[in-house]
């Protein structure tokens, strides 16, 4: 996946065309695709945030971004 943004191909076979202006967006949004609903499902939610608010972590913890909760994972 290595698109190059080609901001101004100008063919030079066809002559008279003004260059017309390409859209900048349209290109870019294909790049970023969409994966926040194909995250991790064993990521937990934050007991004190409730369902909606995931905890990430490390190895064996997993922490609140939001209201730093931590909790441990025993096992
Ligand atoms: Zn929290």
């Amino acid at each position: 996946m290595s698109e190059r943004e080609g901001g101004t191909k100008m063919k030079s076979g066809e002559g008279g065309k003004k260059p017309h202006k390409n859209k900048p967006t349209s290109k870019k949004y294909k790049l970023y695709k969409v994966t926040g609903e194909t995250v991790k499902r064993n990521a937990k939610f934050c007991p004190r945030c409730g369902p909606g608010v995931f905890m990430g972590g490390g190895l064996n913890r997993l922490h609140c971004g939001k209201c730093r909760y931590t909790e441990f994972n025993k096992q």
